[in-house]
């Protein structure tokens, strides 16, 4: 059966493993996308010792808080539209503001005293050029939410905190600092700070500021290019499973798949495995991709390399390295403590959160 199994308890290590890296600073775990496929309903329960949670959109705002979230959700987009600000306020949402129209909803529409979408996180853009105000603007801005009775934490995000040495790194730093310095010492000194994400948090601890925002970590993929997350110390909070359903030879010459796109060399021991791009399977990976078969019968584990085309709902794997006893339901691991997903997201030219976010309804899912 293919089979997507969360883990709570790892999320609740990783969600420690940020608490220990920031030690000084609130953590908005990010919840947005189904909790990065997680499903938002699993992981909450586990995510309790956060101070809130980061969404995308209104309507996961909406979800989390009837599952019964009741501490901070921010809204990283804010929202979409003076009734979507409405809702926000009926829903005690603390929204990003990051251009105009935003502005005037909050300045028309001022949410009552200890509401928290009076908690506006004003959006810096320092560089990433997608949302935010410039720095000609950020300062008028801030005045006018102030005055309005907004409290304010100033927020930005990195374009390339994954790569430490890139020099957009200091120059979005040295803009963020030098402006909330600037908002503290003219506007109010109880102005906050958010910049980081999970690389953020990673490598840049001297700039964690109030709130850190990481996202990707807490499911346990490493969220820089130089360390994995075993050397991280991270846990897989998804195990991605499914079964050997046939096994065959396939003689010496033979291709294997759409396309004929595998040979074989000599006579291959072959097994099907009951899942594809119908579940969210990457069509694309490489050669190097692997699989781990746990043997239903002895337990054991054998890496077998994932061969010919993905389909929809079958990929083919090379079971030389495992004993012709190998028994005809063994579990197959896709993803979980080996391989990770980000050997996975590797070998098919993509990044673990894609991979995540894409896994199709048609697995079954289950709480470890
Ligand atoms: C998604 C998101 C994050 C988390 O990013 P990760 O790389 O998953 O840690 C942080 N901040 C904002 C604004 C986001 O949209």
């Amino acid at each position: 059966m293919r089979t997507i199994t969360i883990k709570p308890k790892a999320i609740t290590h990783n969600l420690n493993q940020v608490k220990q890296r920031a030690p000084h600073s609130k953590v908005l775990a990010m919840v947005k996308s189904n909790a990065y496929g997680h499903g938002v309903a699993a992981v909450l329960p586990a995510l309790q010792q956060a101070d809130g949670i980061g969404v995308a959109t209104l309507t996961e705002a909406l979800e989390a808080r009837q599952l019964g979230w009741n501490k901070t959700i921010g809204l990283v987009e804010g929202a979409f539209s003076a009734d979507e600000w409405q809702q926000a306020i009926d829903h005690d949402i603390s929204c990003v503001i990051h251009h105009r129209p935003q502005l005037e909803w909050a300045l028309q529409n001022i949410p009552p005293a200890g509401s928290a979408t009076r908690v506006a996180w004003l959006k810096y853009n320092t560089g990433m050029n997608r949302l935010g105000f410039n720095a000609e603007e950020v300062l008028s801005v801030a005045k006018r939410l102030h005055e309005a009775g907004y409290q304010l934490i100033l927020a930005t995000h990195f374009a390339n905190a994954d790569e430490r040495e890139h020099p957009l790194n200091a120059m979005q730093i040295q803009r963020f600092s030098s402006v909330l310095a600037t908002l503290q010492a003219t506007i109010s000194p109880d102005i906050q700070g958010s910049f980081c994400n999970s690389a953020g948090v990673v490598n840049f601890p001297e700039h964690h500021y109030n709130w850190v925002r990481p996202g990707i970590i807490l499911y346990g993929s490493s969220p820089v290019t130089d360390q994995s997350a075993q050397a991280l110390d991270l846990q897989p909070a998804m195990d991605f499973s499914a079964q050997i359903i046939a096994l065959q030879t396939v003689g010496a010459n033979d291709a294997v798949g759409y396309g004929s796109h595998w040979q074989a060399q000599t006579d291959t021991r072959t097994a099907l495995v009951s899942v594809g791009y119908g579940d969210g399977y990457p069509r694309v990976v490489t050669g190097d991709a692997y699989v781990t078969v746990i043997d239903a019968d002895s337990t054991q584990h054998y890496r077998c390399p994932v061969i010919g085309r993905v389909a929809m709902d079958m990929i083919v794997i090379d079971i030389s390295d495992a004993p012709e006893s190998l028994a005809l339901d063994s579990k197959v691991i896709l993803w979980g403590d080996a391989p990770r997903v980000d050997e996975i997201a590797g070998h098919a030219g993509t990044i673990s959160y894609e991979l995540l976010c894409r896994l199709s309804i048609r697995p079954k899912r289950v709480l470890a």
